[in-house]
């Protein structure tokens, strides 16, 4: 595959910002990455144009039926000025199981590969020296085929955007209290909810607003069937430590399998912890808060990577966890993680490409 590069002149480039003020998804870089997909010829135009806005036809069917998939990864800054990306194949292979489930076109994973690296070598000089900033890299795929009739586009768009983004905890790795929700669900079985797709995004904004006015950070998903089992919290899987027992959901179908969550699985396992992937309910989870068993709870995603709960709130009554404290394991995992990811620490694993 072809792939044009248009780069911007130097004197135009945007001033980058200071790394202690980035916030998450504010500012972008001055080049993307974009490709079209015309059903029968397949994809083509493969380039690297400067940032700017797209034009769209108002029928383009992304705006109304919703075909959309987004990935989420990270480039860190290493000690030496290298670029590390964090299992970034993971994420495209992710990516392509998130096109098939709505019928969307496969991506050529090797092609999207490089051009990423491309990219991202292109804008080396975004990725934030401060200890926790990252530069955060976003593909994205929408339907842009003009045309009113529910059906499978036959026209897409990929496009790949960066942002320079800040430390997740400027203050400190501070615990979150999180609002268990028995009114609203993610997801279903036979749903969507295993897919990067944005309408789960727009299901999902309901909840976390209710539970900000009343002075939580996050949501904590229930299962939709029974509203019983944990699924996710917010945009992160979950874990809990029960009796030395580290358990996470089950990948069943409604939960995103997160690649931080593959990670901590992997980590966990080779540190010799019991594991267990399985069904667990709400009830468990607070019985064993009430009964002092519960010692850690704490989400994983890109963005945070690894982020400690120090409360869960369900029916109107408060449980703390750990005494509202960081967690011992979290604080290794999140160690860990982020030794790996700046390339201080050895990567046994193979999860890291240097660029
Ligand atoms: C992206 C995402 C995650 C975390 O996935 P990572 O690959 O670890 O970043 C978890 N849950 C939801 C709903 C997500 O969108």
């Amino acid at each position: 595959m072809n792939l044009s590069v248009e780069t911007v002149p130097p004197e135009r480039r945007k001033p980058k910002p200071a790394a202690d003020n980035l916030g998450f998804g504010n500012l972008f870089t001055d080049h993307m990455l974009t490709m079209r997909y015309q059903a029968g010829t397949g994809w083509q135009d493969a380039a690297i144009v400067p940032y700017q806005p797209f034009s769209l036809d108002p029928a383009a069917m992304v705006l109304h039926y919703g075909q959309a998939i987004f990935e989420g990864l990270k480039a860190y800054r290493g000690e030496d000025g290298s670029a590390l990306l964090f299992r970034p194949k993971d994420n495209i292979r992710r990516m392509n199981r998130s096109a098939a489930r709505m019928c969307m076109p496969s991506l050529p994973e090797e092609e999207v590969f490089a051009a990423l690296c491309r990219l991202v070598d292109l804008e080396r000089e975004w990725i934030p020296a401060a200890r926790g900033a990252s530069l955060y890299i976003r593909p994205t795929m929408i339907a842009t085929e003009p045309g009113l009739g529910v059906r499978p586009a036959e026209e897409y768009l990929f496009f790949i955007i960066l942002s320079p983004v800040g430390a997740y905890y400027p203050e400190g790795f501070n615990p979150v209290k999180i609002f268990v929700t028995d009114t609203y669900v993610r997801a279903v079985p036979g749903g969507v909810g295993e897919a990067k797709t944005a309408g789960n995004y727009a299901a999902s904004i309901i909840a976390a607003v209710e539970a900000k006015e009343k002075g939580y950070t996050q949501v904590l998903w229930l299962d939709g069937v029974e509203r019983r089992y944990i699924e996710e919290v917010g945009t992160m899987n979950i874990f809990f430590v029960i009796n030395g027992e580290v358990i996470t959901p089950p990948l069943a179908g409604s939960i995103l399998p997160g690649i931080t969550r593959d990670s901590v699985l992997r980590l966990v396992r080779d540190w010799g912890l019991p594991v267990s992937e399985r069904r667990i309910s709400i009830d468990e989870v607070l019985a064993a808060a009430e009964n002092g068993s519960l010692t850690e709870v704490f989400g994983t995603g890109t963005a945070a990577v690894i982020s400690p709960v120090g409360l869960l709130s369900y029916r109107g009554k408060e449980y703390p966890v750990n005494g509202g404290a960081t967690g011992k394991l979290a604080q290794r995992l999140f160690d860990e993680l982020l030794g790996i990811q700046y390339g201080e620490r050895p990567d046994p694993y193979g999860w890291l490409v240097r660029l």
